[in-house]
């Protein structure tokens, strides 16, 4: 059976950020072995030969921050109220759809329910349905009126919040176990607030020592910690705590900048700034103007966290894209929006987003050596796009551009087949398998 598969004739941009050049990539089984400079060539012999044709060939993404059962509606409510089965359902559609946007790797930040996360992680790692690579969050770990917890005075059902309401160390503990036992990658815990929850994203609810109890906890099980992190504080607990992935960090004071700044090898920034943006600009419709957006406070909010987020990149800190797509004004799908924001938010060069997207990518998975960049002995997860993203982002949102997605070597999207007939798709080996038979069938599914 042949699986070697070789990218002739493309433009590679290899996730280092080192500019791109023309060349060659050979791929055998779920790893790159091979990769040219023109005019060098790769061993192409008894391979399939995708010429690119000049095309874009880049690493696949990772998306820093997601959460697959938000369902693209336009309240948190809305998100609850989906039973589970339906719920699962929907998450099994949604990751589809990241993998067939290049998102070949995700960070779950939080399910909405106990196990969705790590069911859908076990059931991408066994084939049976295609996805990316996954890391499942349990969900957001959160206290009495801080986001996450949807309860009404009258209607005190834990069912109605998204998140698991803890108060006080031992409650924290039992939590933390419960999704350790369940089989999560990390713990996430909502340490700011958030206002469309009620309460101000530079507020801190959680005391000292409940952060502590789940650090205690996430090390002794050796699980990875993810934070909501709004405000200052919040921001520093996660430097005390080590809690490695600090999401938005909007009002990180100086003072919280050095601290993520002598220990930027630890931690990752996944600012979900689309959220603000898309939150104070697109969601009339909705009913958030951009006056109600400014009355709730996120344009401000976008203010302050553009310039934090320029700061902290000019310190070296890293910054990644993607976070909390997946309500009705930023659905599912559309995350690379998250790159031409990183250029005009946060002041990154195109280059810089993108390698953000890739070998950033292969940092947050713990797997520097081995993902995120087109390099020999690389997992082949590889992109190839119609047109130069680092000229125009946005190609990275339009699904048409997309060409082909690999992961882990097997080829989830290819219409390099529809190509005009001078494309040159040539088959000189034989017999490719296109992917388990079991996600052909789900991808045969999804067709119908
Ligand atoms: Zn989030």
């Amino acid at each position: 059976m042949n699986t070697r598969i070789a990218f002739i004739n493309v433009s590679i941009f290899d996730g280092t950020g080192a500019p791109a050049y023309y060349g060659e990539v050979l791929v055998e089984c779920k790893r790159i072995i091979e990769v040219a400079r023109a005019p060098d060539r790769v061993a192409r012999e008894g391979a399939r030969v995708i010429d690119g044709r000049g095309r874009f060939l880049m690493p696949g993404m990772t998306e820093a921050h997601t959460h697959f059962s938000w369902n693209d509606q336009p309240s948190l409510a809305a998100i609850q109220f989906m039973p589970p089965e339906e719920h699962m359902l929907w998450c099994v559609r949604v990751a589809k759809r990241y993998l067939d946007m290049g998102w070949t790797s995700a960070i779950g930040a939080a399910a909405a329910k106990p196990r969705l996360d790590v069911v859908l992680r076990n059931a991408i790692n066994a084939g049976e349905f295609p996805g990316p690579r996954y890391l499942a969050g349990s969900q957001e770990i959160t206290t009495v009126g801080a986001l996450g917890d949807n309860t009404l005075p009258h209607m005190k059902f834990e069912e109605l919040s998204f998140g698991s309401v803890c108060c006080g160390p031992e409650e924290i503990r039992k939590s933390a176990r419960t999704f350790i036992k369940y089989g999560v990658d990390h713990l996430k815990v909502n340490l700011s607030g958030e206002y469309i929850a009620g309460l101000p994203a530079e507020m801190s609810p959680f005391a000292e020592d409940e952060v502590a109890m789940l650090a205690q906890e996430a090390k002794r099980y050796g699980k990875r910690m993810a934070a909501h992190a709004r405000s200052s504080e919040s921001v520093k607990q996660c430097v005390r705590h080590g809690i490695e992935m600090v999401y938005h960090a909007s009002f990180a004071d100086d003072e919280a900048l050095d601290m993520l700044e002598a220990a930027k090898d630890k931690h990752f920034v996944a600012p979900g700034i689309g959220w603000l943006i898309r939150t104070t600009y697109h969601a009339a419709e909705y009913g958030i103007t951009e006056s109600v957006a400014t009355t709730m406070g996120y344009k401000r909010e976008l203010e302050i966290a553009s310039e934090t987020l320029r700061k902290m990149h000019k310190r070296g800190i890293r910054i990644l894209p993607g976070g909390d797509y997946g309500f009705a004004w930023m659905p599912h799908g559309t995350n690379a929006n998250d790159l031409q924001y990183f250029v005009d938010y946060i002041g990154m060069t195109p280059t810089e987003a993108l390698r953000a997207a890739t070998s950033f990518g292969g940092q947050i998975m713990q797997m520097p050596n081995e993902l995120g960049q087109l390099k020999a002995g690389f997992l082949a997860d590889i992109l190839l796009i119609d047109g130069n993203p680092l000229d125009n982002l946005a190609l990275l949102t339009d699904p048409a551009c997309i060409n082909l997605v690999m992961k882990d070597g097997i080829i989830y999207k290819d219409c390099t087949m529809t190509m005009p007939e001078d494309a040159a798709l040539h088959l000189l080996g034989a017999d490719f398998p296109l992917q388990e038979e079991g996600v052909r069938g789900a991808i045969a599914a999804e067709a119908a």
